[in-house]
């Protein structure tokens, strides 16, 4: 019996802010290290995911090591081999799957993708790609080919999730007669999704300049995003200029207070202390001046001390590892390819 497989990326844009990180990196991390043993996980660079959107191409090598560089210094383990990290454009299976899947997609199906919308707003007509608009089938890709079971979706994510699976249920039904046992491996529903990982799923830090949006790493000018790389002060600074509210007392409220629950949030996650605490310890109080303090301390703090364990990654760690999650995750990943590729009679 293999093992159960988790899976999750960032895509490659800007540097990672401390959402991705307590959203998406702790979370996986953890599983990593209390459950390496029970399952497959893969933690993949999305880099073809990297180029839907103008970036500075110059800049991807780098962006790219600073990631790998991240997951170690958070504490994934590189000894594990059934714990993978790669980068998706060197299994060129993703490309390929991912041709398949869009001749099985419908431009309708497409069209209704919010994530597309709220993107692609951002952007001059000319600068909307292809790309862009067929993101969530190169997704499904990602997914299907390494038969993953659990996927962590904040839930900008569940829409494509759900396309996922139904793309991987319609193919498998439209060729049920040849290949009984399936194509694709279904991965589980949303709300499925959600008892697995816990709480940790709902996460979404927001931004301190504008606390209705997410914090987000492709965010225009980054004034209100904390990002790993920052230097401690200056993240410090953008805590105390975050936005508030004149309500005048703390509550632990988004729907009236969303800037001063953010805050909250986050001092909780660096502190590690569980936020209804941090909450009920703040609750009434009066001085935004003091919470921010005390935020912007605990951003310090944690900076200066993830910044130190960056300084000490092994890079040549990180590249064996590499080469060796990148041979395995191939040979998996052409291993599905065949099967779409026999079904639609290209093998
Ligand atoms: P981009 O602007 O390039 O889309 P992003 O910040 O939205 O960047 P993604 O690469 O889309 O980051 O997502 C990486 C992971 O981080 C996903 O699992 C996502 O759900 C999670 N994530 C992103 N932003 C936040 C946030 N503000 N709070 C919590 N988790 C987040
Ligand atoms: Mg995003």
């Amino acid at each position: 019996m293999s093992k159960p497989v988790i899976l999750t990326a960032p895509r490659v844009s800007s540097s990672l802010h401390i959402g991705n990180y307590f959203g998406a990196l702790l979370p996986m991390i953890d599983m990593a290290k209390n459950h390496g043993n029970d399952y497959q996980i893969n933690l993949f660079i999305a880099d073809l995911h990297g180029i839907t959107t103008p970036i500075d191409y110059t800049l991807m090598p780098s962006i790219i090591q600073s990631y790998l560089r991240t997951f170690v210094a958070a504490g994934f383990p590189l000894d594990n081999p059934d714990l993978h990290i790669y980068r998706q454009s060197f299994i060129p299976a993703h490309s390929e799957l991912a041709w398949i899947l869009d001749c099985f997609t419908s431009m309708g199906e497409m069209n209704r993708m919010t994530q597309f919308k709220d993107k692609s707003v951002k952007l001059s007509e000319e600068r909307v790609s292809v790309g862009l608009f067929g993101y969530p089938v190169l997704m499904a890709a990602d997914i299907l080919l390494y038969n993953a079971n659990y996927v962590p979706v904040g839930d900008d994510q569940t829409q494509h999730l759900e396309f996922t699976r139904d793309i991987a249920e319609r193919i498998n039904k439209r060729f049920a007669d040849r290949f009984p046992e399936g194509i694709f491996t279904i991965p589980y529903n949303v709300k499925k999704q959600h008892e697995f990982f816990g709480k940790d799923q709902g996460l979404r830090i927001r931004d301190l300049q504008d606390p209705a949006k997410k914090m987000s790493k492709s965010d225009e000018t980054g004034k209100g995003v904390i990002f790993m790389n920052d230097d401690p002060d200056a993240a410090a600074k953008k805590v105390m200029s975050a936005t508030t509210d004149s309500v005048g007392s703390i509550h632990y409220d988004y729907a009236t207070q969303p800037g001063i629950s953010n805050l909250l949030e986050i001092y909780a996650l660096l502190a590690a202390q569980p936020i209804v605490e941090v909450a009920a310890e703040w609750e009434g109080k009066t001085s935004y001046g003091e919470l921010k303090s005390a935020v912007a301390d605990q951003v310090r703090l944690f900076l200066t001390k993830f910044q130190a364990n960056l300084a000490n990654v092994d890079d040549t760690k990180i590249q064996a590892k590499l080469q060796s999650s990148e041979a395995a995750m191939n040979h998996i990943a052409n291993e599905t390819l065949l099967r779409a590729q026999k079904a639609v009679g290209l093998r």
